[in-house]
């Protein structure tokens, strides 16, 4: 795994910065002879491609930015291939995208921009369904508003289009650096995620790396989503993006469980290059978490069958009342009936294996001792390996898991096996303190093994001692968790799973 191009996931928004080409590929394997720049120039392409439609969805992007996506495409897709460009505003306030943006665009290129106005804001998601009602193309490419597009980049993309419309086509994605527009060129990479259902870059399928040819498509799970590119009705017959989701967030990936379960397939092209503007600050909401969950719970309903449970688990919320409306996904199931998609358990096996498995657990969620109300098991400081009890957030760090094997795990999942897992809590026998190691690191697998019930003690299945909660003046809020002689301390942990079969 040297060639790792994971980012971590975070909070704040989905498009991970990653290492540049030059030093993060060192290790990728390079075809023989040629350096692997001239693999795309000697490439070839059918002279009767298809012609596309490209969409920009915006709400308050400066126009200068905009402008510069448009002309980016238009100077850089051979002018008989680019039908027409929409653009969707959706809803922006800012009034220089009004009469400004029309005029200039009219003027500039005359015909060839046609621009649909949201009279309320209906989030990226319905933004990009109202560009695609407008397109008339046979081939759609839909992109975020401040994006430079490179020489090359659609023919590669309409060829593998045009040999199976059933393929949804990711330009590789680079980086416009936000304060000083350079461009900065990505190692090429599939697009995952993690249980929670946001988005990372991810290592490209061994079978790929093998292969030693830079140029060819990368199978992927599912989309950063800034861009992608796909057969305008194929797009319709399979259900477009989910509408009843909001705002910003999970569409990406529910389109790319669903491509490939209902037998389609999704392919990030390296020689097809788009690079994109990774901002720090979203110019529309600060609450896209919310809406980021709130969509990772509809693709969770409608695609994942009993592996959903892994959702509500990264979110760490119920999967009974979870707080949580994410509205009505009767349509979207339907639609999966009707299409006769293959399971979840087929995806991963087939598209996503390197996703972690947590079918053996059997409740998750914040645990809590009765001697101290208010506060939860919680992982503390990464860095110290050290169990602490914190005031009760519901945050991941206060995620516990306990497994049908006895195993208890404190901290965010891993998801996948690009990143570390969550760790075990152990009593290594020694001291009185329980201490927080990786799993398989643990020298006899015993001291990991607790017996834990609902409201019981949690007992050590190695040394017979019980974790419990000590007052204590030095320790933080008074509290130090300790394993020691049973004293009949009481715990509770907040959800257990139901599974049915698999
Ligand atoms: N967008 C939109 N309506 C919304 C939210 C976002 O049209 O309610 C557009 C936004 O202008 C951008 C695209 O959706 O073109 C993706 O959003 P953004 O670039 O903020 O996401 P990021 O790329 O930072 O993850
Ligand atoms: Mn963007």
């Amino acid at each position: 795994m040297k060639n790792m191009v994971i980012m971590p996931n975070s909070v704040t928004g989905y498009h991970w910065t990653g290492p540049s080409l030059t030093t993060d590929q060192k290790n990728v394997p390079v075809a023989a002879g040629l350096p692997k720049i001239f693999w795309c120039k000697q490439m070839t392409y059918p002279d009767d491609l298809p012609q596309i439609s490209v969409v920009f969805i915006f709400v308050n992007e400066a126009l200068s930015v905009i402008l510069r996506s448009v002309h980016s495409v238009v100077n850089h897709t051979p002018s008989h291939l680019l039908k027409e460009i929409i653009l969707v505003d959706d809803n922006s306030d800012n009034v220089e995208l009004k009469f400004n943006l029309d005029q200039y665009v009219n003027k500039r290129y005359p015909g060839l921009v046609k621009i649909v106005r949201n009279n309320k804001r209906e989030g990226l998601i319905r933004a990009r369904i109202q560009g695609w009602k407008a397109a008339t193309s046979p081939v759609v490419g839909f992109f975020d508003a401040h994006v430079e597009f490179n020489i090359g980049w659609v023919e590669p993309a309409l060829t593998r289009i045009k040999e199976d419309r059933k393929r949804i086509i990711l330009p590789a994605i680079d980086n416009i650096k936000y304060n000083t527009f350079e461009v900065q060129q990505y190692a090429n990479a599939a697009h995952g995620y993690n249980w929670g259902l946001w988005c990372m870059y991810i290592i490209p399928p061994q079978d790929w790396l093998d292969k030693g040819d830079e140029s060819a498509p990368i199978r992927t799970p599912a989309m950063i989503g800034c861009s992608f590119v796909v057969d305008r009705e194929y797009f319709g017959e399979i259900g477009l993006l989910d509408p009843g989701m909001e705002v910003y967030g999970g569409e990406n990936i529910e389109l790319g469980m669903r491509v490939w379960q209902c037998g389609g397939s999704m392919e990030v092209l390296p020689c097809s290059r788009v690079a994109h503007i990774e901002r720090t600050k979203k110019p529309y909401n600060n609450d896209i978490d919310y809406y980021a969950k709130r969509n990772a719970l509809r693709a969770a309903e409608v695609w994942m069958d009993d592996f959903k449970s892994h959702v509500y688990m990264a979110w760490n919320i119920p999967m009974a009342n979870p707080g949580v409306d994410f509205g009505d996904v009767s349509e979207r199931i339907a639609l999966r009936q009707r299409l006769q998609c293959r399971s979840f358990k087929w995806y991963l096996e087939n598209v996503y294996p390197e996703m972690r498995i947590y079918n053996n657990t059997v409740t998750y969620g914040e645990v809590r001792n009765s001697k101290a109300s208010g506060y939860c098991l919680d992982q503390g400081a990464e860095e110290d390996d050290k169990a602490i009890l914190y005031p009760c957030h519901g945050m991941s760090s206060q995620l516990v898991r306990y497994s049908s094997e006895g195993v208890l795990q404190l901290g965010p999942l891993g998801s996948t096996a690009f990143l570390p897992d969550s760790k075990c809590l152990v009593d290594d026998g020694k001291g009185r303190t329980p201490t927080l190691k990786k799993c398989e690191d643990v020298l006899r697998p015993a001291q990991r093994f607790w017996d834990f019930t609902q409201n019981g003690p949690i007992i050590s299945r190695d040394t017979g001692r019980c974790l419990e909660v000590e007052m204590s003046k030095d320790a933080n809020f008074g509290l130090r968790l300790v394993v020691q002689r049973c004293s009949g301390q009481k715990w509770m942990i907040r959800n257990w799973i139901k599974h049915g079969r698999h």
